[in-house]
């Protein structure tokens, strides 16, 4: 058996992990804890080809739940002596203008992750809990953090410099920062190695759209503008967020409607996007619904679809030349009505899609033959990309 990586997931009430095969991608087991903290848990431990273990129990706190894991990696598997486990990886949201890329956690790195609290106040604590119980688990292991930001810290100062007051943005470090780095990065690569071609001489738009949903333009490897900003609010239209909208709107909600400034972030972060607009954040209903000719969801579908088409009209103008279009994600995988919608009307900019491609299944070319740029649908993994990283700097 090859080296195996365990990927870890935390959130503030929530544990996901992944025990990932680096060479051969394969996971060879998983786990979701759900509910720390609350009267009422879930546990989740799945290898393949056996039974999922499923427990209902309370489960007090993070530490707590890395004892539940390390029963089952003894009571079902894999053996982890066995797998070979080299490291850890802890997927951390904001990695700020500091980490561009992955880093071996000590305690300095603890201390910066908890820094930038402030720029990620729902995930920096939570991936950091996850970081200090980790570390107490598997003490004799190299703990790595690989951050959703990195990857962005590519784009150019024009692209990720907001036009305020400089003193502010910097006094409060707001910029761009993007976020889905680890997942762009994997689909980035992957495409370069389906087009077989070099990755420094391939240009691409990568369009990841699942419950959370971010568009970036890739020159050469590097990222060059992406949708998401300084939180992952902004952009397109996602499950439960709005994306971009006038930040006047927010100013007038809290002056004229009386909304408080956290209701106001609960409205644009959990109550917005396709479930404001529809009254489900779930992509599959609203197909379902439109395809049932229910108008708000036909309109929903058409508000997601023009967000997308004049992102993917800017990338192409910040790009210059673009080699391929890569659609990936819950949504961006499965749903060919959506990338028909998205890239509908592009043809004169040389973007045609072939319906029956489209239609089909798996890693593939969904372009038309004569498209003079490629569209493709490329499944991520963000698990496989955290378990390279670890590996390129323990390995
Ligand atoms: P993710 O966050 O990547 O897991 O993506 C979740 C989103 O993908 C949800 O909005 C799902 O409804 C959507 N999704 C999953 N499968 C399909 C499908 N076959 N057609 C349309 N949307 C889908």
């Amino acid at each position: 058996m090859s080296a195996s990586v365990f990927v870890i997931n935390a959130g503030s009430s929530s544990l996901k992990y992944q025990l990932v095969a680096v060479d051969s991608g394969e996971a060879l087991a998983s786990g979701l804890i759900e509910r720390i903290g609350e009267t009422t848990g879930r546990a989740m431990h799945q290898v393949p080809g056996r039974d999922d273990v499923v427990e209902q129990r309370v489960i007090t706190d993070h530490a707590h739940a890395f004892g539940w894991v390390l029963r089952q990696f003894d009571a079902h598997g894999p053996d982890l002596d066995e797998a070979q486990l080299i490291g850890i990886g802890h997927r951390v949201v904001q990695g700020g203008a500091r980490f561009d890329r992955a880093v071996l956690i000590d305690d300095d790195v603890a201390q910066q992750i908890d820094d930038l609290a402030p720029l990620a106040p729902l995930h920096n604590p939570a991936n950091l809990q996850g970081i200090r119980s980790a570390r107490a688990t598997f003490p004799g292991f190299p703990h790595v953090a690989v951050f959703d930001t990195a990857f962005h810290l590519t784009i150019p100062p024009a692209a990720h410099r907001y036009a305020i007051d400089e003193r502010v943005a910097a006094d409060h470090r707001i910029r761009k920062y993007g976020f889905h780095g680890t997942s762009h990065q994997f689909v980035s690569r992957r495409m370069a190695e389906l087009l077989g071609k070099p990755l420094e001489q391939v240009n691409t738009i990568l369009l990841h759209l699942g419950n959370g949903a971010s568009a970036t333009a890739v020159r050469g490897g590097e990222s060059i503008e992406t949708s998401m900003g300084m939180t992952p609010l902004a952009g397109l239209v996602m499950g439960t967020r709005s994306g971009d909208i006038d930040p006047g709107v927010i100013f007038h909600l809290h002056r004229t409607a009386g909304m408080s400034i956290d209701e106001i972030d609960t409205l644009l972060n959990k109550r917005s996007g396709l479930l404001g607009l529809t009254g489900t954040g779930d992509m599959r209903d609203v197909q379902q619904a439109a395809d049932a000719g229910i108008p708000r969801a036909v309109e929903a579908l058409e508000i997601v679809a023009h967000r997308l088409r004049g992102t993917v009209g800017a990338y192409l103008a910040h790009l210059g030349r673009t080699d391929a279009i890569a659609f990936t994600a819950g949504i961006g995988e499965n749903s060919p009505a959506v990338r028909t919608a998205a890239l509908s009307g592009l043809e004169g900019l040389g973007i045609v899609i072939d319906p029956e491609r489209n239609a089909g299944r798996g890693e593939r070319c969904i372009s038309a033959a004569g498209s003079a740029i490629e569209v493709w649908v490329v499944p991520t993994d963000e698990e496989l990309e955290i378990a390279r990283q670890v590996a390129a700097l323990v390995g």
